[in-house]
This record gives C-alpha cells, sequence and structure tokens, in this order.
C-alpha cells in the first residue's frame, strides 16, 4: 500500500477501534480467508461463574456400615462426601489459581456461605487443573487428562460430566484421595454479538474455526450457539499447542486471522497470517497480534477485514 493509503486505513481503523500495527497488517487483512475464534474470552464474555455441584455420593459405595455397592461400582471404605464438601475442598484447592474457572468456583463456593481453607501445596497444572493437599488430603480438580495422569479413574462421573457439557458447561472432575469425588461445573456467557459476527463472516465467504483448550462437548455446544460449523471445531487443545493447531490450519495455504484474548493464546496469534487481540485481554495478546480490538465486540473482527479491502480498492 501507499503511505497514503497505509494513513487513510491506519485513521479509519482507529475511529472504529481497530488498531493495525503498520501498513504490512493493514495489507494481509484483506487476504485472511479463514478466521479461528479462540473460545473463552473471545466469543464468551469469559466471566465464568459456578453453576453446579455434584456429589457422586449414590455412586461410591460404602463398606463399613454393612452397605454394598449397588450400581457394581468399585468398593471403597471411604464414605461418600456432601455436595457442601466437595465444593469445599474443591475450593481451597483452587484458592491459590488465578484461573477464571478457579476464581469461579471460590467466589461461588463463598456466596453459598463455605469457607474455602488456604492448601498446605498447591501446584497449577496448565491445561489440566490443579492438584493440591487441603487438610491432609489430596485434592485434584480438572478435567480427565488430569485426573487420568493422576491414576484416578474418572468414569464412576461420566454421565455427570457428559449431561453438563451439552449444556455448554465446562464440567470439572474433583478427586479426593485418588477417588473422583464429585463434579463441579462453571458456566460463561456467549457475547451478544459473536453470532452476528460469525453469520458476516461467512456471508463474506470466510471459513470459520473455533480452538479451545475446553472439551469437545462444550465446544460443540457454544459453536452451535454462535454458528459455527462442528467439523471446524478444535478441542481440547493445550496451550503449547494453540500454535502448532494453527500452523496446521494454514498448512494447505490457508491465510487465517487467529482473534484470541488470553497469554495462552499468544503464540497462536504470532503465527497466524493475521493476529488479532481483543483489548481487554491480556498484554502479552496484545504484544504478539498484529491488531488490536479496542472494543470487546467480536464484529469488530469484521470491520477490520472490511477496512483493509476498503483502504486497499480505494488505491487500485
Ligand atoms: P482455555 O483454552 O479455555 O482458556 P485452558 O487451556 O486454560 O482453557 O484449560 C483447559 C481445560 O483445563 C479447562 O477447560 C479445564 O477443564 C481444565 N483446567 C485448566 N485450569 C483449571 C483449573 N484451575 N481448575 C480446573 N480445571 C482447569
Ligand atoms: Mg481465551
Amino acid at each position: 500500500a501507499t503511505p497514503a493509503a497505509t494513513m487513510v486505513g491506519s485513521t479509519l481503523g482507529a475511529q472504529n477501534g481497530v488498531l493495525f500495527k503498520g501498513g504490512d497488517v493493514l495489507e494481509r487483512a484483506k487476504d485472511v480467508d479463514t478466521v479461528v475464534f479462540d473460545k473463552t474470552g473471545t466469543l464468551t464474555t469469559g466471566e465464568m461463574t459456578l453453576t453446579d455441584v455434584v456429589a457422586l455420593g449414590g455412586k461410591t459405595a460404602v463398606t463399613d456400615g454393612g452397605e454394598t455397592a449397588t450400581d457394581g461400582g468399585t468398593l471403597t471404605a471411604r464414605p461418600s462426601l456432601e455436595d457442601h464438601e466437595v465444593l469445599r475442598l474443591a475450593a481451597s484447592a483452587e484458592r491459590n489459581s488465578e484461573h477464571p474457572l478457579a476464581q469461579a468456583i471460590v467466589e461461588g463456593a463463598e456466596e453459598r456461605g463455605l469457607e474455602p481453607t488456604t492448601p498446605d501445596e498447591f501446584e497449577n497444572v496448565p491445561g489440566h487443573g490443579v492438584r493440591a493437599t487441603v487438610e491432609g488430603r489430596e485434592v485434584l480438580v480438572g478435567n480427565r487428562r488430569l485426573l487420568e495422569s493422576e491414576g484416578v479413574d474418572p468414569s464412576p462421573a461420566a454421565d455427570e460430566m457428559e449431561r453438563l457439557e451439552h449444556e455448554g458447561k465446562t464440567a470439572m472432575l474433583v478427586a479426593v484421595d485418588g477417588a473422583v469425588a464429585g463434579v463441579v461445573a462453571d458456566a460463561d456467557t456467549v457475547k451478544d454479538s459473536s453470532a452476528d459476527a460469525v453469520a458476516a463472516l461467512q456471508e463474506r465467504d470466510l471459513d470459520v474455526m473455533l480452538i479451545t483448550g475446553d472439551n469437545e462437548r462444550t465446544a460443540r455446544a457454544v459453536a452451535e450457539q454462535v454458528g459455527i460449523d462442528p467439523d471446524n471445531v478444535r478441542a481440547g487443545v493445550l496451550p503449547e499447542d494453540k500454535a502448532d493447531a494453527v500452523e496446521d490450519i494454514q498448512s494447505g495455504g490457508r491465510k487465517a486471522m487467529m482473534v484470541g484474548d488470553g497469554v495462552n493464546d499468544a503464540p497462536a496469534l504470532a503465527v497466524a497470517y493475521v493476529g488479532t487481540a481483543i483489548g481487554s485481554g491480556t498484554d502479552v495478546a496484545i504484544e504478539a497480534a498484529d491488531v488490536t480490538l479496542m472494543r470487546d465486540d467480536p464484529l469488530d473482527v469484521v470491520k477490520a477485514i472490511r477496512i483493509s479491502q476498503a483502504t486497499l480498492d480505494k488505491i487500485k
């Protein structure tokens, strides 16, 4: 682009809350044929709320009271925990985590009048969950991957997990002393304009995709709400694998715009043909991106592409 066209485009962008980092980006954005959205904090508000707490009481057989398992489950000498105890232990384990999922669990517990304690030991396992020692008990809160890597069988909670995930919620397993004790779920709200943004991009013949660390079922439920094809969902992507996933999408010659907000998204923003950060997102994401959207509005993704096209058309 000529310096004049770049100037016009940048100014038009700035007036619309779309900041292009230089003339190159302004020029590239018009050639994007695929838009890859991060889920949490990008298509959704990222403001999580605790919605469900389920203790697997009925499914844990108690042997010391003379009772026997009625569901064919494993016999255990430990009495099952009540809902509030599952939540209190989960919240205590999550107390030192800054993850939005964790903060919602802690706030949810406090709102229900519980007092999470400070864990004796705490370890954050990125893309998996947390591992903590609470009041001498080993507590895990996280996804199936976390429990499996710790040698805990998540299957007693399979039905509950699936039910909650179908509702688009992020369901997390709570394991206590080596056995799954319950499930907690957080829900997030899809942003008002996400579906409109997806539709507008599809009308311009762009492929729209969703990439997330969240599980397949939750990801698909959100994709359905915003109009993204289930085949275009890449779920269960570990933070360190997000960039590879974008490179994989681009390997067939696609030119992808990656849109994200989190620290996790920064490497993917950097490898994308155009990286776009949501302005309310983390500084790391904004630094890695080529475009910053000052407002928290997915429709500005469409604006960014339109401004690029309009500016470059003008000088032809
Ligand atoms: P996202 O891509 O949605 O930002 P992350 O990569 O941070 O997700 O996490 C992926 C998954 O790992 C989450 O959906 C959740 O199941 C699990 N997880 C990560 N951190 C935590 C945590 N602190 N507590 C419970 N589960 C967690
Ligand atoms: Mg995010």
